[in-house]
């Protein structure tokens, strides 16, 4: 009798652009700026550690259903790796090896203590309840609880996963280990060790780096228009605190459609009327539905893409009248529409500088599990808003230094930092 289905459905990455292979050309232009020496290009290019576990499930119906999870560590010369864990159908080894190295990146140019690791599992989360949810967060946490550690390997949230996910792989790896771990992962609700200000840290860092490069464009918050792809944590952050600072928001995207208004949005109100709706924007009368593949060729001045993978792409690129992006999601636009950008002069504020608000306060946040010491809020925003403007104005004028657009720029300061930390452990 069958009562074991293995629920594996990886999405085919032929009718999508590869996340991998769009991180690799990135690296190599960089890798090629900076001379980085043969060896350590061949230590970089591919992922310390790569670890793939079957997590049997006892599904509410009674039946077991395994599950395919990742692990992938990519570097950790810099320190224990960190990196979110992503539950979503779409889940691929490849996307999780791109999302490792961005993290390698990422916590580089913000010059954070970590390596880059990511995680996934391939499942639906909205179709699953969340005792089915936990008891996989479960498998999936014992399954690594070689690899996780305050030491090793940190997780966070990532797209489909949060503060609940987040509590219940503390629990198992404290149960595991037999003492009260919270410096395992981040990203845990306020009550066991969270940190003041996780929760709007990614979209709060799209803020302010936002806010760097339009002064760099020489415009005015007030004066400008955006428009903002994703409606989930980093969205809808970043499109209510850029509210705040009088951007016009003309247009918001979730999974049910986008919105529109040529009189700007009322974010908060957006917001009340998601919580309201089960989590949707469908519906939402503070604007006027228009085409989603529209939103990012809108007639705005800035564009967030916030959403996933491979969204600005060769075939939309020309079409993009923002005069910046600002990337709150990792790996929006696809390798292909670098030069179409480039040439059209828009300024992009990349994945790896933009959204590394989030890891920031997660590095905050267990800073402070380690000390055993709440910080404030204050202390918390005031801290983490200095780190992105220093990491943006490094990035810059990295950019102006080698006349390079930022994004190639980024990773000249990460591969950098990397290269030379190489350079004085050595040890091969
Ligand atoms: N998943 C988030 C990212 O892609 C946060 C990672 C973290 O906080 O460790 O940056």
């Amino acid at each position: 009798m069958a009562t074991h289905t293995v629920y594996k459905e990886p999405a085919p990455l032929m009718d999508r652009e590869n996340p991998l292979e769009s991180m690799m050309s990135r690296f190599n232009i960089a890798a090629e700026i900076l001379g980085l020496d043969d060896e350590t290009y061949n230590v970089l290019k591919a992922p310390d550690k790569q670890i793939i576990v079957n997590i049997p499930v006892t599904m509410d119906n009674g039946k077991i259903r395994v599950f395919e999870g990742y692990r992938v560590i990519h570097n950790t010369i810099l320190g224990p790796s960190k990196g979110g864990i992503r539950y979503d159908i779409n889940v691929h080894l490849d996307e999780v090896k791109a999302l490792a190295a961005w993290m390698t990146w990422k916590c580089a140019v913000v010059d954070i203590p970590y390596g880059g690791a990511k995680g996934g599992i391939i499942c639906d989360p909205t179709k699953m309840s969340a005792g089915e949810i936990e008891r996989m967060t479960r498998g999936y946490t014992l399954a690594l609880k070689d690899i996780f550690g305050p030491d090793r390997d940190i997780p966070a949230p990532d797209m489909g996963t949060g503060p609940r996910e987040m509590a219940w792989l503390m629990d198992e790896f404290s149960k595991t280990n037999g003492m009260t771990s919270p410096a395992v992962v981040t990203g845990k609700p306020l009550v066991m060790g969270g940190s003041l200000g996780r929760t709007e840290a990614t979209g709060r860092g799209v803020m302010v780096s936002t806010l760097a490069a339009l002064k760099k464009l020489g415009l005015n918050p007030a004066d400008v228009s955006a428009a903002v792809q994703g409606f989930g944590n980093v969205g809808s952050w970043a499109a209510v605190l850029l509210h705040g600072q009088g951007v016009k928001i003309k247009a918001v995207s979730d999974i049910s459609g986008a919105y529109w208004n040529e009189n700007g949005i009322n974010i908060d109100d957006a917001i009340a009327y998601k919580n309201a709706h089960g989590g949707r924007l469908e519906g939402f009368e503070g604007a006027t539905p228009m085409d989603p593949t529209e939103l990012l060729t809108s007639d705005v001045d800035v564009l967030v893409p916030a959403a996933v993978e491979d969204v600005i792409t060769e075939h939309n690129a020309h079409d993009i009248k923002a005069k910046l992006i600002v990337e709150g999601a990792n790996g929006p636009t696809s390798a292909s529409a670098d030069p179409i950008i480039n040439e059209k002069g828009i300024m992009v504020v990349p994945d790896i500088l933009a959204n590394s608000g989030g890891v920031t306060v997660s590095y905050f946040e267990w800073v402070q599990n380690k000390q055993g010491f709440k910080w404030s809020l204050e202390m918390v925003t005031e801290r983490a808003d200095r780190i992105m403007s220093d990491a943006f104005e490094k990035v810059y004028q990295t950019s102006l230094k080698y006349k390079i657009p930022m994004r190639i720029a980024a990773y000249v300061v990460a591969i950098d930092k990397v290269a030379q930390t190489y350079k004085f452990r050595g040890g091969f």
